[in-house]
């Protein structure tokens, strides 16, 4: 008797273990399918337990899988009960170190109790944000806010936290306000300097006419030094003004036909004290007309014609050269000096950027004079370009449209 008893009680169990043995097996079959997500948690010892987040939405699922934001879920006990790639990445740490163990022990001690206040309040559905400073062996100091949001799971609770990267978002605003800054300096320096550069330039030109006139050598020879300086100041003042114009849409254009040798001899003419230590050859196309702000398509020649001086050695030779390619004129300035590597000649263009490097920062200047050029040459329809290579010399060029 007893033994049929124990015989019927094994039966019973052996029912019993079948249904979890298929329940079990539906449980895996549903994620298999991607039905359900299941995340194991050791609890104590021995103990596991099966978490599982109904999500009937593939796509939904691999967005967050595959989104740059951190994001994890937590259960009650703190214990992390899923977490995607980018938030192991962020905190650089393995993936499966991140499931199983508590939300808190990733966050920085510094920050701790901050962040354990503020997931009391999401529990309550009170506050969800805040921001912390997290290290990791990549990077230091990264700015990353962490935003949490009280979720329902298979019948229980979790709170899901959203940890996103500020960093590039940081930078921008910083570099915003860095060039807010200078526009605003810029702004006023030029305008004051403005005035007294102009009459000093006009004093100097008239000092030095009267030595000229009265065959004072030696005062004329130093007089042209010191117009030389004051022009160059002069230049500096109207790249500030030019810039300013540029970034408030005001740069006037003024419209008319000329031709385009006539205008590099003048410009070549106007630098002939830059000038004296190199030497300069000229190779022109027959005449060329162009529809255009003489003024302007003279300073990107002339801009062109400065860097090469400054950028090339004593003695050496900057070419000028004009020519007609498919109804375009073309002005090439080459010099035989320092060169741009390639992964900076695209950048060249930008506002205030300057070739960094040791031989670079023996050259004094402030990165605009070919970003005014660009703007010019690109407000005429044309292109502009350098061909270069580090230590090889460079070919400054632009194209325009003939005037027809
Ligand atoms: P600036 O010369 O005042 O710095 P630019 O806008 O005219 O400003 O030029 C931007 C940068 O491009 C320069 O700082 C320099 O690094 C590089 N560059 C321009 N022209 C030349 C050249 N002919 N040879 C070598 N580097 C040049």
């Amino acid at each position: 008797m007893n033994s049929e008893k124990q015989y019927i009680k094994l039966k019973e169990e052996v029912t019993e273990l079948k249904q979890q043995l298929h329940e079990a097996h539906e449980i895996i079959d549903a994620i298999r399918k991607g039905e359900v997500d299941a995340f194991i948690v050791k609890n104590g010892e021995d103990k596991h337990q099966i978490y599982t987040l109904k999500s009937a939405d593939l796509a939904y699922r691999l967005f967050i899988e595959k989104m740059n934001e951190g994001a994890i879920t937590f259960n009650e006990e703190g214990i992390i009960i899923y977490s995607n790639s980018s938030f192991a990445k962020l905190f650089n740490v393995p993936l499966k170190t991140v499931i199983g163990n508590p939300f808190i022990n990733f966050i920085p001690v510094a920050y701790r109790e901050v962040v354990n206040n503020l997931i009391k309040k999401a529990w309550l559905e009170e506050e969800n944000k805040t921001e912390i400073i997290v290290n990791n062996n990549k990077k230091i100091g990264i700015p990353v806010l962490l935003s949490m949001n009280k979720l329902e799971i298979d019948g229980g609770v979790a709170l899901s936290v959203i940890a996103t990267d500020l960093s590039l978002q940081k930078e921008t605003q910083q570099q915003k306000i860095t060039m807010e800054k200078m526009d605003e300096f810029i702004s006023i320096a030029s305008h004051e300097l403005k005035t007294p550069v102009t009459s000093i330039k006009g004093y100097v030109q008239l000092l030095k006419h009267n030595f000229q006139k009265e065959g004072h050598e030696t005062a004329s020879g130093l007089i042209s030094r010191v117009e030389g300086q004051v022009n160059k100041l002069a230049t500096l003042v109207a790249e500030l003004l030019d810039v300013k114009k540029i970034e408030t849409g005001q740069l006037q254009y003024n419209e008319e036909e000329f031709e385009i040798n006539e205008l590099v001899k003048e410009v070549v003419h106007d630098c002939e004290m830059n000038l004296k230590r190199h030497s300069v050859t000229l190779d022109f196309c027959g005449p060329q007309i162009l529809k255009g702000d003489r003024n302007k398509i003279g300073q990107v020649i002339s801009n062109f014609l400065d860097n090469a001086v400054k950028y090339s050695p004593h003695n050496s030779t900057i070419y000028l050269k004009t020519s007609v390619e498919e109804n375009k004129v073309c002005v090439h300035v080459k010099d035989e000096g320092i060169g741009i590597p390639l992964a900076k000649q695209n950048k060249i263009y930008e506002r205030f950027y300057r070739v960094s490097g040791e031989k670079e920062n023996t050259y004094s200047g402030l990165g605009l004079g070919l970003y005014i050029a660009a703007e010019i040459i690109q407000r005429h329809n044309g292109i502009i370009g350098v061909e270069s290579k580090d230590g090889k010399g460079s070919t400054f060029y632009f194209k325009l449209p003939l005037s027809n």
